[in-house]
């Protein structure tokens, strides 16, 4: 291989939207160190059909394709790598990434097509390996940190040692100017500190525990790059963004201060809810709505099934700050549950539900257990008999406290919990109905099972659709609630709820199309005058009139009979509620 042939980074992202950050790395790494030698960054999708991928790759004849391998994308790199290797045999095929570094000697034995696996922290590996194929002979290849590779002679399988882990300052920022103007509309991927000080059992992170930060000054310098290319979004990957709480704070004053109401960015950050300080809270609260979003994962709410993970949190202040932080209304709140954690039984699970559905979150996502070769969990499972799938990704089939049919039932209801409240239809609907029962998961259970025997869930709704689903799953197991005067209201609740997920068409049974009467129409035009003249407003404002009191409905959850007009928002991107008010305080 000669510095001027180029050399194929290849990432399949599973979207087009995603970007692949570790290959950028690699390749701002070695340029820094090599200008000389063609690095070609290749992305695509999982979606993307395998032969055309397979046709972008085969065109450059490079001497080296190197692919990013997750547990998403492992499967169709085997089948490139695989194709490849037929159509350009003196090309050698590089693995890297989680799901390679685990099981490198494995896929060396299984996998011909695979010459090289690198394994750990790539920049140094990689940087190494391109020099050793440049200039060296194959000998020079156990020079080469973290590379495992196979000795045709010996038939055997060498693992080299792995090299000292980069430090804070020593990774490359993966951007520049032109690259981040080229990839504004996709969302960028950034590490502010690497490795987690804890050690969930069931996470390659947890292998890792020597946090790395990156130097303040050198972040916020970083974080200035991204705010002046406008981005839609950057994610940070730190595995815990805010084990060090002083830090955390530090950036997002750095951020919230240096927006400076340009609306455009939006920031991620994965975060241990127990550890969010009060200054950090009140911090957020001040944020530009948008500009910070935070995920945090509580996976259980069992003291038991939390230690057998190897996981402590303090779920009382977790859910303390999350409620302000709601209140405040701010922050976007991403809240993770995992199924089929050790000794959770459906009954604990439905009680980690309920915890979680109380806090009334943005996105409440409902994940399942995955046992992830070179984790801990696999010798855990393996005691507790658990079933999991063999290919990737590894998701629990049974475990001690589930069976496959608790686990069916789960994932229907994460696609229901998707299809609504997560893509924000009908939430307030939702909370109306699953907060009137004992428990809301009991109410989830319910509409799920039901929506499962009517075959539901076997293909995509439409909102309209939703809707339907949600009416006459109301009017079956609650006939009494859904008639006379409370009918018209719990009509009215779902076209709030319609008005506010920014469908353009009306349909009729919610009441769109209803004939209204003089008063009515008079009411109206009054109430859209006093909201124009009150906000001084005129275009991209919508009033509607609703018969019950919305005021109390979004204090208490209570539906009471009243008139209300209420005026939405639509000149942002889905409408918002900008005013409201009870009718006969219009005269
Ligand atoms: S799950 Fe999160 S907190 Fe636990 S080890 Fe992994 S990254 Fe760290």
């Amino acid at each position: 291989m000669t510095a001027v042939q180029p050399v194929i980074l290849c990432g399949l992202n599973t979207r087009h939207v995603h970007t692949n950050l570790a290959l950028r790395s690699l390749l701002a790494y070695h340029q820094a160190r090599r200008p000389e030698q063609q690095l070609i960054l290749v992305e695509a999708t999982i979606n993307d059909r395998p032969l055309s991928i397979l046709q972008t790759l085969y065109q450059y004849h490079a001497p080296v394709y190197a692919f990013s391998c997750y547990i998403w994308n492992i499967i169709l790199i085997r089948r490139l790598s695989r194709d490849l290797k037929k159509l350009l045999p003196d090309s050698l095929i590089v693995w890297g990434g989680p799901e390679a570094a685990q099981q490198a000697e494995d896929f060396l034995r299984r996998e011909p097509a695979v010459d090289l696996i690198i394994r750990g922290e790539g920049e140094e590996a990689f940087s190494v390996l391109l020099d050793v194929l440049t200039t060296g002979t194959s000998e020079d290849l156990d020079s080469v940190p973290g590379l495992s590779w196979r000795d045709r002679q010996q038939d055997r399988i060498h693992h080299n040692p792995e090299g000292r882990s980069l430090a804070g300052d020593a990774w490359p920022f993966p951007y520049n100017r032109q690259t981040l103007a080229e990839n504004a509309g996709r969302i960028l991927y950034y590490e502010s500190s690497r490795g987690c000080p804890f050690s969930c059992s069931y996470c390659l992170s947890a292998l890792d525990r020597r946090v790395r930060y990156r130097p303040l000054d050198q972040t916020l310098a970083e974080i200035n790059q991204f705010l002046e290319a406008d981005l839609r979004q950057v994610k940070f990957v730190d595995r815990t963004f805010n084990a060090d709480p002083a830090r955390a704070y530090a950036i997002w004053k750095h951020i919230i201060e240096s927006d400076a109401g340009r609306g455009k960015t939006n920031f991620h950050f994965e975060v241990a809810g127990d550890l969010l300080d009060d200054r950090s809270v009140e911090l957020l609260n001040q944020a530009p709505s948008g500009l910070i979003q935070l995920e945090i994962g509580v996976q259980s709410i069992h003291p038991d099934v939390l230690a057998a993970v190897n996981r402590k949190t303090d779920l009382d202040r977790l859910a303390r700050q999350v409620k302000v932080l709601r209140q405040g209304g701010r922050v976007h709140l991403h809240l993770d549950l995992i199924a089929g954690l050790p000794g959770e039984t459906l009954e604990a699970f439905g009680r980690s539900f309920d915890f979680v559905w109380a806090l009334e979150v943005d996105h409440f996502q409902l994940g399942f257990l995955k046992v992830l070769p070179g984790s801990p969990m696999v010798d855990q499972a393996r005691l507790r008999g658990f079933l999991w799938q063999d290919e990737p990704p590894y998701e629990i089939l049974a475990s001690d406290g589930l069976s496959f049919a608790d686990l069916t039932l789960l994932k229907n209801t994460a696609q229901l919990l998707d299809g609504f409240s997560n893509s924000n239809f009908y939430r307030h609907s939702l909370c109306f109905f699953a907060n009137r029962r004992e428990r809301p998961w009991l109410f989830w259970r319910a509409l799920t099972e039901w929506a499962v025997e009517r075959g539901w869930l076997e293909r995509p709704r439409s909102p309209a659709d939703r809707a339907l689903l949600l009416l006459s799953y109301i009017r079956e197991s609650e006939p009494g609630l859904v008639k006379d005067s409370t009918e018209k209201m719990i009509l009215d609740l779902f076209r709030l709820d319609y008005q506010l997920s920014g469908q353009k068409d009306q349909p009729e049974f919610l009441g769109f199309a209803a004939p209204e009467n003089e008063w009515e129409q008079e009411i109206r035009l009054h109430a859209q005058q006093y909201f124009k003249n009150h906000h001084r407003r005129s275009g991209r404002l919508r009033t509607d009139l609703f018969s019950f009191d919305v005021r109390r409905f979004l204090k208490s959850g209570e539906l009471l009979p009243d008139t209300w007009a209420v005026c939405f928002d639509l000149s942002t991107g889905r409408p918002v509620m900008l005013d409201k008010c009870r009718v006969n305080d219009l005269y």
